[in-house]
């Protein structure tokens, strides 16, 4: 838990940042949840002026309090909207910290966060044995998209189809790696757990796409998760010692850049690090942020990636989702276009609305399925009325949430990283 001295000052840092919201509700109109629900209660400027009497309200109903600022995908759309500047996501997660230190963690949360993701060689552990069990309690339903289902109905996972965990990890397939490349650049890849657990194909498309560019990697081993799943719950503690775990690690190498290949890593190494880490690692957080990037934005701006040679007389349709914390978080739309169409045999068309949000946001999915699906109906209905093959997103969480509601439909659609697209023409 927090300590008391932490949370006070929380709690100043967040009526200082509330003063800056002028209630305008131009975060209205951009906000997926409210889109769904048509309640104040659930757009920015709702849940901000709860939190100008949280004092009073964390007395009154705490959990009530926790719940409302739960309903939120943290995507951003609001503060990428807003006239005057409001740090949203800082605010929220900062507001969900002091609850969660003054209530304490629900006993499942607590579990998962403190006892699995925050030791990252058990929860590797984990994984590799949900791993070799899961087909016992999972079918496979849907070969193109890739995904799975659950052979008896549970609660928490109904009726979703789902992506199975990889028969390898990627940090069993390369554990360890530093090598030189012949351009001079050297980047340290943070692989990010869905990639680690889920998607290994996109790790291995990338050490394919950089080798490729002639560019060095460091990959170090034990490497933690981002920490945004423990801040997201409230859990600063959790979240400051992954941090603390990972500076451990990456300080170790020499490199240029931190790239990786998820989103959601990337915009939480940049943005959220350097804001919520305790006194003793913010300096060293900071400099970590400033030099982590994308691997789009990387491969085009740093590593020069140019179109590769191929045929091309019958391309593949595309089409491509922007990740909520790529494009609102970051501003990085062009280049995973541009890595897209550096893949020879694939044309890339747009769908409408390629930055709606795809409706995931972590545990928001596991706690509003309703309204996440909702939200990623519609993102399905879009990808669809391109007639694409395949759909290119840059997030893994993402791509979690797509191919759920593509299978669901029974759509023949594959769901990839932008690199596996360039990957695959390089060959073997
Ligand atoms: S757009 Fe910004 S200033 Fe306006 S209500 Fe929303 S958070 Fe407040
Ligand atoms: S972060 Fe997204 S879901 Fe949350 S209030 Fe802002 S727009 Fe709505």
């Amino acid at each position: 838990m927090a300590s008391m001295e932490e949370l006070v000052r929380l709690m100043r840092e967040l009526e200082d940042q509330l003063v800056v919201c002028m209630k305008c509700g131009m975060c209205q109109s951009v906000c997926p949840v409210f889109d769904q629900t048509g309640r104040e209660a659930d757009v920015a400027r709702g849940k901000l002026a709860l939190l100008g009497g949280l004092m009073e309200s964390m007395f009154d109903d705490p959990e009530g309090v926790y719940q409302r600022l739960n309903k939120c995908l943290l995507c951003g759309s609001c503060a990428a909207n807003c006239p005057s500047g409001v740090d949203v996501q800082e605010i929220f997660l900062k507001a969900r910290a002091i609850l969660a230190g003054y209530m304490g963690l629900p006993p499942a949360k607590r579990l998962i966060l403190k006892g699995m993701l925050a030791n990252p060689a058990l929860f590797d552990r984990l994984a590799e044995w949900g791993a070799r069990f899961q087909k016992l309690f999972t079918r496979p339903v849907n070969e193109i998209v890739g995904t799975s289902c659950a052979r008896v109905m549970s609660p928490l996972i109904q009726d979703r189809h789902f992506r199975p965990l990889a028969k390898v990890p990627f940090h069993n397939q390369v554990p360890f790696l530093d090598k030189t490349g012949r351009s001079g650049l050297k980047v340290a890849l943070f692989t990010g757990c869905l990639i680690d657990k889920l998607f290994p194909s996109i790790a291995q498309a990338t050490l394919k796409v950089l080798d490729h560019c002639d560019v060095g990697v460091y990959l170090p081993d034990n490497q933690g998760c981002c920490g945004i799943p423990a801040l997201s719950s409230g859990d600063l503690p959790t979240f400051r010692k992954l941090l603390a775990h990972n500076l451990e690690r990456f300080d170790a190498g020499e490199f240029d850049v931190l790239v990786t290949a998820c989103a959601t890593c990337t915009s939480t190494i940049h943005e959220v690090w350097p804001k919520m880490a305790g006194p003793k690692s913010r300096e060293a957080a900071k400099r970590m942020a400033d030099r982590t990037m994308d691997i789009n934005q990387f491969l085009i701006k740093e590593a020069g990636l140019k179109p590769l040679a191929g045929k091309n007389d019958k391309p593949r349709t595309v089409t491509y989702h922007d990740p909520c914390h790529l494009k609102k978080s970051l501003g990085v739309f062009t280049e995973p276009r541009a890595v897209i169409d550096a893949a020879p045999g694939y044309r890339l068309k747009e769908m409408v609305e390629p930055d709606w949000c795809c409706g995931m946001g972590g545990s928001f999915n596991l706690q509003y399925y309703d309204i996440s699906k909702n939200i990623g109906e519609k993102k399905a209905a879009h990808i669809q009325e391109t007639g694409a093959d395949v759909v290119a997103t840059g997030c893994p969480a993402c791509m979690i949430q797509i191919s759920d509601m593509l299978s669901r439909t029974g759509a023949r659609i594959a769901v990839r990283h932008p690199v596996e697209l360039v990957a695959e023409a390089l060959g073997t």
